[in-house]
């Protein structure tokens, strides 16, 4: 993989890293709790994906960075999907966005897995 690849696929391998390397106990938990908000970042706000904004054609098959943003190229659609997240009538919509081809299920799965993996590893760090 060269530099460009890894500058827009890094948050895949630190997921990988976190998967296989958080649950050994040998990372402190601010390690843990930065690296799982890492990869969350990522996937909301970087991953490669369809900007799946819903528009008269479907959705919208543009490129764009994170689940939460949408493309460049369509005005409205850079902010839609943030501005959905603060909606709760319209979270349907946005969930509708957010599977719209495997790629982007994945990164949905990915940073849903970062947050839920976040959470339960630092609150297993404070209990314990
Ligand atoms: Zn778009």
């Amino acid at each position: 993989m060269n530099m460009r690849g890894l500058r827009k696929y890094w948050g895949w391998v630190l997921l990988a890293i976190m998967l296989t390397a958080a649950w050994s106990w040998t990372l402190g938990p601010a390690v843990l709790v930065a690296g799982w908000a890492l990869v969350t970042g990522f996937f909301l706000f970087q991953a490669p994906v369809w900007c799946g904004a819903e528009g008269r054609q479907g959705p919208c098959r543009n490129n764009s960075s994170g689940i939460l943003l949408g493309c460049n190229q369509v005005r409205q659609h850079k902010w839609q999907k943030l501005k959905l997240t603060f909606v709760p009538r319209r979270w349907r919509e946005l969930n509708k966005g957010l599977w719209v081809n495997p790629t982007k299920c994945l990164a949905t799965t990915g940073a849903i897995v970062g947050i839920v993996s976040g959470v339960v590893s630092t609150s297993i760090q404070l209990v314990g």
